[in-house]
């Protein structure tokens, strides 16, 4: 050991870490006894001892160790020098001078130390590292063996003690002849006297957004080790590990295996808003943002490809804003925007989504058809973690997309007790798990856009959704927009769709380094640009209603539901739609890089909510709103339905009824209408023709 290397680390502690060293001396330190090396302020220090850490961490750790220890003597060899004073000499007590289990962790890792997950690390091996990354699963903690000695059976003649932290094979330590009488053992452990520290094997994996391949991020397992890094991180979280690389000894394979020896666990607050901007970026943000056209531009961006469905785009476009998540009596309120597609397959749903995944920045994908095992919430499950079976904690898609956005294709398709537990971290913004003794709550305020297909072909817009779309209706209940998507055939239309496909291609779209084009011109904004849109929007506004906006929202609510309060319809409006308003609103002035969610954010949500229930939940004949619609029948649709029995029952004679004679009958009503329930109702078997003729009869 250098002990000019231990004075020089002494003094740095004197000079960074004084006030923690000194606290553990006097025994003032809460909790474990850690000192929190920052490896950036250790370079301003030395630059050299900084490279010795990241090549010779085993090295420069003891040294450190050893300075902590002779922190005193070293204080008073460096009273000395020029640059300690000495007041700065604490008072201590002569006896413990410091803790005995004393840890360091090293933070603030510098960038020569940081290691990207996915790259290769053959070369790392021994060496200190920091990979940043999401916490994908987390095992059970249980207490494993650091050094221990063993017994000879036969002489009991014992061992030292033997290092086996770099092992989970105890077999491997186990002496190979006895130093008494020089047999073959066999050999005990002695157990009382090892020396035991607490596990927890940590699965980091790289973060959304960043990995090669989204589909099957790479990961790097850690061992973590000792009480004081024992749930430092959890299931989803963004952290990270500063350690050093090994080479993992438990297999008989030639491939080598690498497992991160982890000395800290640093959690970093990552959100949505993690993307670098330059001045051009915030320059060329701002004009978009002020210009007339901002709306035209941001709902371009979304699918610039895919014609039409101009209001799902503005949605999505604002559900990427999001509103402000706030706290109110201690209960968070989300400002978190979900939307649902439904509709048709081969519609431009998927699209759409996909867009919205590669704009938004931290957004993970996920489909109902996936067959991933942890799927999309979190999971507890058994899994061989040095030769036992150990409960882990893994995370599923919406907990990695905490703080960003995930997408959700086939939601049709997802299991029940899936799309349930989905519910639950779209409303509470987390998931619980409870399982054998896994108990954890996990974080997951991510906005969510979903889309499914109808059960059985295509999407009636005259059948109720419940009926058509696999999916509990609190789920539906959930999502402050929907939006159907039909496949209507139509020659003017798919003319449309080919140019828009075409001019997309033409159109160059807006970039940092470009200009704004004509505001009349359609123009999009480059991915790459939106994403920093989004980001900048996010990180620095946060919105309210002006007085005149909540006055606007409050007439609204008010006038929609007196007018559901009419006759037969049902509620025709919630507060959660009201609130699922005020989100939109204030995403409609995070677009435009204001403050205050004025009238006209007010009325952009507004056209949005009308126009999800229009499609979906107003009755057109009575003029109310009817919510149950979204997920059963209308009220007139059931007024149809009786007076089409009713009708097919006053006609009936000997002979049956045909379909003319009850539309004749009924020539008030509009026949498409009339015609449809008809042919719905005998589907369902409600009305029946009897011998396969023309005639009608009611079941
Ligand atoms: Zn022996």
């Amino acid at each position: 050991m250098s002990a000019q290397l231990t004075t020089q680390l002494a003094v740095f502690l004197q000079s960074y870490n004084g006030d923690e060293v000194e606290r553990l001396i006097t025994r003032q330190y809460e909790g474990e006894p850690t000192v929190n090396v920052s490896i950036t302020d250790l370079a301003a220090f030395s630059k050299d001892i900084v490279d010795d850490l990241g090549s010779k961490p085993d090295h420069i750790i003891d040294h450190f160790e050893s300075a902590i220890h002779d922190y005193r003597d070293a204080i008073e060899m460096a009273r000395d020098g020029d640059d300690l004073t000495a007041d700065r000499v604490p008072e201590v007590p002569q006896d413990p001078l410091i803790p005995t289990d004393t840890e360091i962790r090293f933070v603030e890792p510098t960038s020569e130390i940081f290691h990207d997950i996915g790259a290769p690390r053959d070369d790392k091996i021994n060496e200190l590292v920091a990979f940043e990354g999401t916490c994908k699963q987390l095992s059970d903690n249980k207490p494993r063996i650091i050094e221990t000695q063993f017994v000879c059976d036969r002489c009991t003649t014992k061992t030292g003690f033997i290092d086996v932290s770099h092992t989970f094979e105890l077999k491997e330590a186990i002496p190979h002849e006895c130093a008494g009488c020089e047999r073959q053992g066999p050999f005990s452990r002695v157990s009382d006297a090892e020396i035991r520290e607490e596990y927890q094997q940590i699965r980091l994996q790289e973060p959304p957004g960043e990995a090669i391949n989204e589909a099957s991020p790479r990961e790097v397992i850690g061992d973590i080790m000792g009480d004081h890094l024992i749930d430092e991180a959890q299931p989803g979280d963004r952290v990270t590990l500063v350690g050093v690389l090994r080479e993992h000894g438990d297999t008989d394979s030639t491939l080598v295996d690498t497992r991160l020896e982890v000395l800290s666990v640093i959690p970093e607050e990552v959100q949505f808003e993690e993307v670098d901007f330059d001045e051009t970026d915030v320059e060329r943000i701002e004009e978009i943002a002020s210009s007339p056209a901002v709306f035209d531009y941001v709902k371009s961006s979304v699918a610039p490809s895919i014609y039409g469905n101009e209001k799902a785009k503005l949605g999505v476009a604002l559900q990427m804003f999001g509103g402000v998540s706030r706290r109110l009596h201690g209960n968070r309120k989300r400002g978190e925007i979900h939307i649902m597609f439904i509709g048709d397959p081969g519609v431009g749903k998927s699209q759409i989504l996909e867009s919205a995944r590669s704009l938004a920045p931290r957004s993970v994908s996920s489909s109902g058809t996936g067959s991933s095992s942890v799927g999309l919430t979190a999971s507890a499950q058994k899994e061989t973690i040095g030769g036992e079976e150990e409960w882990t904690l893994q995370a599923g898609s919406l907990v990695l997309a905490d703080g960003g956005m995930i997408t959700i294709d086939e939601l049709d398709n997802m299991e029940f007790r899936e799309q349930q537990s989905l519910d639950e971290a779209l409303s509470e913004g987390q998931i619980s798990v409870d399982k054998a003794n896994v108990h954890a709550t996990l974080k997951a305020r991510c906005s969510a856009l979903m889309a499914a297909n109808p059960e059985h072909g295509r999407f009636d817009p005259y059948e109720p959704i419940s009926e058509q779309f696999a999916m509990p209706k609190e789920l539906l209940d959930r999502c402050d927009l929907v939006f159907a998507f039909r496949d209507v055939p139509d020659d003017d239309l798919d003319a449309a769709i080919v140019d828009t496909v075409l001019e997309s291609h033409a159109v160059e779209p807006i970039t940092a380094d470009g200009g704004l084009q004509d505001p009349s011109e359609a123009g999009f904004i480059d991915a790459d640009l939106f994403r920093k849109y989004v980001a900048y929007a996010r990180r620095n506004y946060q919105p309210e209603l002006s007085e005149d906006a909540r006055e606007k929202l409050k007439d609204w609510y008010l006038t929609i539901r007196s007018m559901s309060d009419a006759d037969e319809a049902k509620i025709s409006i919630n507060t959660r739609m009201f609130e699922g308003a005020i989100r939109l609103s204030e995403a409609s002035a995070r677009a435009r890089l204001s403050e205050t969610a004025t009238v006209d954010d007010v009325e952009r949500a507004i056209g949005l909510v009308m126009s999800m229930l229009k499609e979906l939940g107003m009755d057109p004949e009575s003029g109310g709103f009817d919510v149950d619609a979204l997920g059963g029948r209308t009220a007139s649709q059931k007024k149809r339905v009786k007076v089409i029995k009713n009708t097919i029952q006053e006609l009936a004679g000997d002979e049956a009824p045909t379909r003319a004679d009850v539309l004749d009958a009924l020539d008030d009503y509009d026949k498409d209408k009339i015609d449809t329930e008809i042919d719905r109702l005998k589907t369902e078997g409600e009305l029946y023709a009897p011998e396969g003729g023309a005639g009608l009869r009611v079941s």
